[in-house]
């Protein structure tokens, strides 16, 4: 399964999309949603609290009352 470029969550093949980007890296995105603010509005996943990289950020910040999730 593809983890999504913007989000950072994993995704069935068939929903996702594929993106190329001119010097020929490829990413993935879970959805359009994903897809426009990664490459239409170039927007970082850190700022959105709806991604796993957010998160993943706080948890780091934090990083004293890690359990689960
Ligand atoms: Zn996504």
């Amino acid at each position: 399964m593809p983890v999504c470029a913007f989000c950072g969550h994993e995704f069935p093949k068939h929903v996702g999309i594929l993106y190329v980007s001119n010097s020929g890296k490829t990413y993935w995105f879970c959805s359009k949603r994903c897809f426009k603010s990664m490459i239409e509005f170039k927007r970082r996943p850190e700022k959105f609290k709806w991604t796993r990289t957010y998160r993943i950020r706080r948890q780091k910040e934090k990083a004293k009352s890690a359990k689960t999730g």
